[in-house]
């Protein structure tokens, strides 16, 4: 396609094919992103301007700058608190982060990538911030875009942190402690009379807040149950916090934290991750595994290393083998762009078409893209790097970038590794 942007507005020719509507689909996005990365330039260049022009009319150093995240919020039909928020991301983007901005500039990368990226690095020097810039988002030694372009927000941002706590443990640390201060509850107005319930938790209390509905979901579901596992989640949650019905037992909720031998040792810089979340400084999870009763056992290590490399005859993945993907992919869809939790480890080829019950053939998926796969027309295989490749009915090919736990050699396949560790907490939820 090299349709130009005003053709490609005036919208796809009558009798287009689905590959040319899909194309044309695909190529407005990147239009979007140029144009956000042209904004956030004009932006930075509109500061510049009034700073000279109200330098020139004498007004004082600390007041420059006046009026122009107002006049950014107005252009751009936001509210003027988000037009400060895009003018400082837009003045970070061309002064700190210039990989990031070409990623835009190419219409590979959105502004709320940037956003995120920008947040991820905030607590971070200028050099650090750079060198993050540099590893996530500069293009390949044949100039190929980086793998970020095709992660989806969480698996994006969760590089992000990773690197973050690699470069600067401290940091991190410090401003996870003083995030922890502005722990709060909050309701907002959602459609049809309904509210959204919301809480800012630290990590280790909202992963375990999820985990114990998700665990009385699926103990209902198992029951016979026949609500869906969002209406029990829901249910539970209002119960117990009421004290409409109050089961007794305390549930045993499960926190899994997979970490690197070398990270559990003291003074290592090495990430933790906690699924459902993501990383974590290690310096984090090894004072919460002090402070909880901590089952602790060896992932896929020998004996069990061997059911890892150890194809299975079975259609379906046994437990072991799900449970190892599941932590592999980070608790997230594997399909680009998907942040929804793994509800389905399947494979990648069919197994009607030769695939394999293999680590390297299945992949965690959300329901609805374990379904949408299903469709007719739709194809998938592993790529030999431990990307998953998906092929859509108009020939469209997407790739999912190998998860970084991935270890291709030797030994193939394998967390052998890693470490990981159950935090059982007890918490009472029957307020
Ligand atoms: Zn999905």
């Amino acid at each position: 396609m090299n349709e130009t942007v005003d053709q490609l507005l005036a919208g796809p020719p009558l009798g287009a094919s689905e590959k040319e509507l899909v194309d044309w689909i695909s190529r407005l996005e990147e239009v979007k992103c140029a144009a956000e990365a042209v904004q956030a330039e004009a932006a930075v260049r509109l500061d510049e301007a009034v700073r000279v022009r109200q330098a020139e009319a004498g007004i004082p150093a600390r007041k420059l700058g006046e009026g122009v995240a107002s006049q950014v919020a107005l252009a751009r039909r936001v509210s003027p608190a988000k037009g400060a928020k895009l003018l400082g991301l837009a003045k970070i983007l061309l002064a700190e982060m210039p990989h990031t901005f070409a990623l835009m500039k190419a219409g590979l990368f959105s502004q709320w990538q940037a956003t995120i990226l920008a947040r991820e690095t905030a607590c971070l020097s200028l050099e650090d911030r750079r060198v993050i810039d540099y590893q996530l988002c500069a293009p390949g030694p044949d100039g190929e875009p980086p793998a970020v372009v095709a992660m989806g927000l969480r698996q994006f941002e969760n590089a992000a942190k990773k690197l973050a706590i690699t470069l600067d443990q401290e940091s991190v640390v410090a401003r996870a402690a003083n995030a922890e201060k502005d722990r709060r509850v909050s309701v907002r107005p959602a459609p049809d009379t309904m509210t959204w319930l919301g809480a800012l938790l630290p990590v280790k209390d909202g992963v375990a807040v999820y985990a114990a509905l998700d665990q009385a979901a699926m103990a209902a579901r198992a029951a016979g149950d026949e609500r869906t596992r969002g209406q029990v989640m829901a249910d539970t949650l209002v119960d117990r916090i009421t004290g409409r019905s109050t089961t007794g037992a305390k549930p045993r909720v499960e926190v899994k934290v997979v970490m690197t031998a070398e990270a559990m040792a003291a003074d290592s810089d090495q990430p933790a991750m906690v699924e459902g979340y993501g990383p974590v400084p290690a310096a984090w999870a090894r004072e919460a595994l002090a402070d909880a009763e901590v089952f602790m056992r060896r992932l896929f290590t020998d004996p069990a290393g061997q059911l890892v490399a150890m194809e299975s005859r079975s259609r379906t993945a046994p437990e072991g083998l799900a449970e190892f993907i599941t932590t592999r992919d980070g608790g997230i869809c594997r399909t680009n762009g998907c942040d929804a939790p793994i509800r389905n480890v399947d494979h990648a080829q069919r197994h009607t078409d030769g695939g394999t019950t293999s680590a390297a053939n299945l992949q965690g998926l959300c329901e609805r893209c374990n379904q949408a796969k299903e469709a007719l027309g739709w194809q998938a295989r592993p790529g030999p790097d431990g990307s998953i490749i998906t092929i859509t009915p108009t020939g469209h090919t997407y790739v999912s970038p190998p998860p970084d736990t991935w270890t291709p050699d030797p030994p193939p396949l394998s967390l052998a590794e890693f470490v990981l560790r159950d935090l059982l907490l007890d918490h009472d939820l029957a307020a």
